[in-house]
């Protein structure tokens, strides 16, 4: 079949019945595809992935850094000044330094976009799909027209399908038609003029399942998909400003004021000197551009973006960029239990038969109440059930029933049952949360005492625990939701699920860190006391059936007191989820919260940090989520939260450097106006900005994790980068060191080119003693940091190289002799002490 046909397939499906569809695409229902028509269908069809179109070339990338007015008003007053005296090598060297300035900040733009672009690699969908007659997980991408998909609550649906078989499935389509509602899909035939939204026998890339279960087959891949449509004629959605980025445009803009005007009176004062105004303008230009951090916003978007990196390595996956100042702040983390505190490797370790002779029914129970499915060795599906399938298969003899029917689980039901055909009979198997299958047994109160008795002795010792229950039923009620009641007990299943070895030490870190965790689970009470115990989280618990006695918005004071003070929430729903979020944000915490299902997609959303569970998440979970833990460890949680810490720290450090230096250059520059001296030529000062503003920031900003960056509170959340504290320091630093570098110039100032020279090459000094204190202040080690040594110690040498080389005629300068580098020397350890 050729493009053309396909498209046409495509177009027609929802009007066809499937039988035509699968024949057409020569694939199977029940097989899928083989692989020799997979390898041919994706080179006849291509992949199945949509390149948006919207990558600013390089080229438009290296022009934005010409875009500054400063640096564009250098450019023209260098051209003039050329014009006016004639001297090529200044103005040519002008333009070089200028030149080089735009190639370190393209470089810099360049890498951040190359960090950002890595992660989306890490953002692909999974998808189950039917080859070769087994069900196994692939990257979406790798998906071919002809490919049987099946999809159940949670998952994205990865191209456009047209659904073959489905129950009770539900899909959030919102992306696509705008329409909230999730949809009801059926497999009918529909008209051909059917409208899109209409389509309920068609399942369209990038929207979601959120209740049921279904297969369908793939007609559309990559672009010729109904979002690939859209999505060719939108460009990518930008990230958002961070708050710091934000934070710091402004407070440039403040210290442009300033520095501005202080550049003015430097313009003024030295024109009244009989400069010309030509000479004049061109120093105080290059001020200006020197002083000005006009490249602070690049600089935090580059720390920012190595940030991500640093992180993909710890298994944090960073969705959304602003998240990663917001986790410098974070006072509670609300964490579920299975998989993040534990290990999520159950096995079955205990099993309570109520009636011997049932003993066959409930091995039944736990084989065919279950979706977990064996895929080559592995089994793909959630971890309790593998681990009853495997328990169960076992020891059965025979498996081959058919399933009719399936009243799927979900976190607020805690159960799930099915229908199953065995010869002529329809049996009913259900199995979930003790309590709530004992509810729906017929059994007396003593003996529903004697199995709570039972079931909570193997609670206690942290194994979490099944019941199951079962019927035989009349044929017509066979595909009814409404059949669960009446039910013979048969047992109890007891796994294990280990807490992770690494866990309490995480848990006292963050503890340690003034950051409260709050266990929220869908387990017993008794099993999330343990597991808590066990990984060191105390304080309180609650059953949280006990919280639906208290009316949330009547009685808001009573369940806001109640959520406060407990740390353990035992058959919590999402709905729970939700309202404890709600309550911790109202009072001004920020908090991230875990979630891996489908319901816990608004709760993500409305945390400060939504984390999802890259392994056992759903695809909805990780797509609204800031941020994924890659292996879904609580210790990554702590990590992430420290490198939070530490990036803020970075940005901090080099805010601080930046600002006390240009202050000091201002100052010095303004000062030595003051008293008739020209202290620096405009190539100076745009060399210094060269050496000083750039390399060294950016080495700040990926400094490592500063010492005891984990003890305590860093920061709350409205705190900002400029603290009273820091800009105190800042202006302290900057006035010390333009007093000190003023007096080394006044000191030489009798012979005015060495007074130049020295002043030259103390700032280049004094800047890199500026990086040294400010890092000794945050308390890491002053030899770790390989980035800090390599800048200051380049800069030093192509200084050296510019005064005793003959390039130092071209920066008027003339060589120090000892005696003078010895007085610089000693002037800036003096300082640093
Ligand atoms: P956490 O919220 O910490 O991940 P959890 O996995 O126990 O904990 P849920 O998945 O909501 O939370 O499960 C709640 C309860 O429902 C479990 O304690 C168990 O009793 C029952 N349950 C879990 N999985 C199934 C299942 N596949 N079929 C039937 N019942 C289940």
């Amino acid at each position: 079949m050729n493009k053309f046909i396909l498209n046409e397939l495509l177009k027609k499906s929802h009007s066809l019945s499937y039988d035509i569809i699968l024949k057409k695409l020569n694939t199977d229902r029940k097989k899928g595809l083989d692989e020799k028509t997979i390898e041919k269908y994706s080179t006849l069809y291509g992949r199945n992935k949509i390149t948006f179109e919207n990558k600013t070339p390089l080229w438009k990338l290296f022009m934005d850094e010409f875009k500054s007015p400063l640096v564009i008003i250098l450019l023209i007053a260098s051209l003039i000044s050329y014009y006016i005296s004639k001297d090529i090598i200044e103005s040519s060297l002008i333009l070089t330094i200028v030149f080089f300035n735009a190639v370190f900040g393209f470089i810099q733009n360049y890498k951040a976009e190359k960090s950002i672009e890595e992660l989306k690699k890490y953002m692909v969908t999974k998808t189950k799909v039917i080859r070769n007659g087994t069900m196994k997980e692939i990257n979406a991408e790798e998906l071919v027209v002809g490919d049987i998909v099946y999809l159940e609550e949670g998952d994205k649906v990865p191209a456009d399908l047209r659904l073959l078989e489905s129950k009770n499935l539900y899909l959030d389509e919102s992306m696509l038609t705008g329409e909230s509602e999730p949809k009801l899909k059926e497999q009918d035939i529909l008209d051909e003029d059917t409208a899109l939204a209409d389509r309920k026998n068609m399942l369209y890339m990038n929207t979601f399942v959120v209740r049921g279960n279904g297969y369908g087959v793939v007609v559309g891949i990559g672009e010729n998909t109904e979002f690939g449509k859209i999505a060719k004629s939108l460009k990518e959605t930008k990230e958002t400003k961070t708050k710091f980025q934000e934070e710091l445009a402004d407070l440039g803009k403040k210290i442009t004021y300033i520095i501005g005007g202080i550049i003015s009176l430097v313009f003024f004062v030295n024109l009244l000197d009989g400069l010309t105004l030509i000479e004049v303008f061109m120093i105080s230009i290059s001020l200006a551009v020197a002083a000005i951090p006009e490249g602070l916003p690049a600089i935090v978007t580059l720390s920012l973006a190595l940030g991500t990196k640093r992180m993909l390595k710890k298994n944090i996956l960073i969705r959304k960029l602003p998240v990663i100042e917001t986790l410098g702040s974070v006072d509670v983390i609300c964490t579920d239990k299975t998989g993040t505190l534990t290990e999520n490797k159950m096995h079955v370790e205990n099993v309570y038969i109520h009636d011997e002779s049932k003993t066959d029914e409930l091995l039944k129970n736990m084989y065919y109440c279950n979706n977990s499915r064996k895929s080559g060795n592995t089994y793909i599906g959630d971890p309790t059930e593998t681990a009853l399938k495997i328990y169960a298969s076992e020891k059965l003899k025979e498996n081959n029933n058919e399933r009719i029917h399936e009243i799927p689980f979900t976190s607020e039901r805690k159960m799930m049952s099915v229908v199953i055909k065995e010869n002529k009979k329809y049996i009913l198997y259900s199995k979930g949360a003790p309590e709530k299958i004992i509810e729906l047994c017929n059994l007396t109160p003593k003996e529903k005492k004697k199995l709570k008795e039972i079931y909570e002795e193997y609670s206690k010792k942290g194994l979490r625990v099944l019941g199951f229950a079962y019927k035989n039923i009349r044929k017509n009620e066979s595909n009814k939701d409404n059949i669960e009641k009446n039910l013979a007990f048969l047992g109890f299943a007891a796994l294990v699920d280990p807490p992770r070895k690494e866990v309490k030490e995480a848990i006292k870190r963050t503890l340690n860190a003034g950051i409260n965790i709050k266990m929220i689970t869908g387990d017993n009470i008794l099993t999330a006391n343990y597991i808590a115990n066990e990984v060191g989280i105390n304080g309180k618990s609650i059953d949280c059936s006990s919280l639906d006695k208290i009316d949330f918005q009547k009685d808001y004071q009573k369940y806001k007191d109640i959520v406060l003070n407990t740390s353990i929430f035992a058959r919590a729903t999402p709905e729970h989820k939700y309202k404890i979020l709600s309550i911790l944000k109202n009072e001004d915490y920020t908090v991230a919260m875990t979630g891996d299902g489908v319901n816990d997609a608004p709760a993500l959303k409305k945390a400060d940090v939504g984390i999802a569970m890259g392994i056992r998440g759903t695809e909805i979970t990780k797509q609204v989520a800031d941020m994924v833990l890659l292996d879904d460890n609580f210790k990554t949680i702590t990590e992430a939260i420290e490198q939070g810490r530490t990036i803020f720290t970075n940005i901090r450090k080099f805010v601080n450097y930046l600002l006390s230096a240009n202050i000091a250059e201002v100052l010095v520059v303004f000062a030595a106006s003051l008293m008739n001296y020209v202290a620096l030529r405009p190539i100076h000062l745009l060399w210094i900005n060269l050496l000083t503003d750039g390399l060294p920031a950016l080495a700040l900003g990926n400094d490592e994790t500063p010492k005891g960056i984990m003890n305590g509170k860093l920061k709350n959340k409205k705190e900002k980068i400029i603290n009273q504290n820091i800009m105190k320091d800042i202006i302290i630093n900057g006035f010390t060191l333009s007093l000190i570098l003023f007096s080394l110039f006044y000191y030489y100032s009798s012979n005015l080119i060495l007074a130049q020279t020295v002043l030259f090459t103390s700032l280049v000094l004094f800047e890199f003693v500026r990086v040294m204190a400010v890092r000794k202040d945050s308390n890491v080690n002053i030899f770790s940091n390989i980035w800090v040594w390599i800048s200051v110690l380049t800069s030093l040498l192509l200084q050296g190289i510019i005064l005793y080389t003959p390039l130092r005629k071209y920066f008027s300068i003339i060589p120090l002799n000892i005696k003078d580098i010895t007085i610089i020397i000693l002037m800036s350890i003096l300082y640093y002490l």
